[in-house]
């Protein structure tokens, strides 16, 4: 057996049924997130007139989850020296799901990226593009993806700068950059994925779950919002177009932001041309994933 493969078993304990599911969800990413996909589809097309079903995306939620990150937030974990541990019981400020919550990192600089699933499942016309840019930072998931992902999912070893240019470059084309974290990986954050908003399973699931009920979304806010100066702004539209949360409007010649739907995600902001956009630490929100803001904070 790889080291890899028993580091799962290890991480897992007596629960040998999430070490099972931690294995298959890697080996199988491309058929298991086929399988995500289908199943929301079916409940919500079945289901979305009776709100009590609401309690099924959010039973898969609570142990499967992301954390929208910033720019400078995915910058900060790049560039760790050294394992990050933020303690288990504070966690719950930055992501307030029931399970899942370790802000947990170790050997930082050990890092893969492979094929992104949700591509995969979409037709080859149809699927963005570059198709490699899953990514995953530290010990407890890199090893397991170079081991076993390689001829499968192309899973190649890279450095930290890499690893941030492939984000630069996904989200120049709408990528939300998210740290996700899975009750059966182990609860630990550490996977980076660029969420396309043509081919994410994630955010197709939310979309539909929130066809059930409004409230339930699979992402947690980075903690930002984003301040509009109309002085500036020339109304061009290019921030309505990007933003994968329809939080922004253009409507009777004036920009209509939503806070509430806003994830905080940034893409708007870097693709003002005027500038009019900004995005600021928002107390009414919940802590960003800025791990030098935490080590105070927390
Ligand atoms: S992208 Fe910038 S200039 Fe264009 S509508 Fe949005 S805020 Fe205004
Ligand atoms: S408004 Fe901007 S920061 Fe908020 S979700 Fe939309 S694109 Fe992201």
């Amino acid at each position: 057996m790889k080291p890899s493969s028993k580091d799962i078993l290890k991480r897992h304990g007596w629960r040998l049924d999430r070490a099972v599911h931690n294995f298959v969800y890697f080996y199988f990413h491309k058929q298991y997130v086929f399988v995500a996909r289908w199943l929301t589809r079916i409940t919500v097309m079945l289901f979305s007139w009776l709100k009590p079903m609401k309690a099924i995306p959010e039973f898969v939620y609570n142990r499967y989850h992301s954390k929208v990150l910033s720019v400078s937030d995915v910058t900060k974990i790049l560039s760790l020296e050294k394992s990050l541990d933020i303690g288990v019981d504070k966690n719950k400020r930055v992501l307030p799901f029931k399970y899942a919550n370790k802000i947990f990192i170790r050997n930082p600089k050990l890092i893969a990226v492979m094929d992104c699933p949700c591509a995969l499942n979409q037709k080859e016309s149809e699927r963005c593009h570059p198709v490699k840019k899953c990514i995953a930072v530290g010990q407890d998931f890199a090893p397991i993806w170079l081991d076993h992902c390689k001829e499968k999912y192309h899973a190649t070893q890279i450095t930290q700068a890499e690893a941030l240019e492939i984000i630069k470059e996904a989200r120049k084309t709408g990528h939300v950059t998210n740290a996700f974290l899975k009750v059966a990986t182990g609860g630990i954050t550490g996977i980076i994925c660029n969420c396309c908003p043509k081919c994410c399973v994630e955010l197709e699931s939310t979309r539909l779950s929130q066809k059930i009920d409004p409230s339930v979304s699979q992402y947690a806010p980075s903690g930002y919002s984003v301040r509009h100066d109309p002085a500036a702004c020339t109304l061009c539209g290019a921030c309505e177009a990007v933003c994968p949360f329809d939080a922004i409007k253009i409507t009777d010649d004036r920009l209509v932001y939503d806070i509430g739907a806003c994830m905080g995600c940034e893409l708007c902001v870097e693709n003002c041309p005027d500038n009019a956009l900004t995005l600021y630490n928002d107390p009414d929100k919940l802590l960003p994933l800025d791990i030098e803001l935490l080590k105070t904070e927390l």
